[in-house]
């Protein structure tokens, strides 16, 4: 037993090892992202109100807001309601 392993085995190894390493550092960098997102004030944030209306039925219609912070790049999305809480909430004097 114990066959020695050849060079496209050996390499096959490295190149998984390689790509588990590169995807920790991908896994870390995007944790270490969203606790920077979840720090940042998001100045200027940008709220667009959506809808998805004229539908065949009405009861199909739906009306949303989409989110996103220039600064951290942060996006979001949520009911109009929310979003307009959120803007008065945030409303510069
Ligand atoms: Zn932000």
């Amino acid at each position: 037993m114990g066959r020695r392993m050849t060079d496209t085995e050996k390499e096959d190894k490295r190149i998984h090892r390689e790509i588990d390493k590169l995807r920790k550092l991908i896994s870390d960098s995007e944790r270490k992202i969203r606790d920077l997102q979840g720090l940042c004030s998001h100045p200027g944030i940008h709220i667009k109100y959506m809808g998805d209306t004229g539908n065949w039925c009405p009861y199909d219609d739906s009306y949303w807001a989409d989110w996103s912070c220039p600064n951290c790049g942060w996006r979001n999305r949520s009911s109009q309601e929310e979003a307009t809480r959120y803007l008065q909430l945030h409303k510069k004097a």
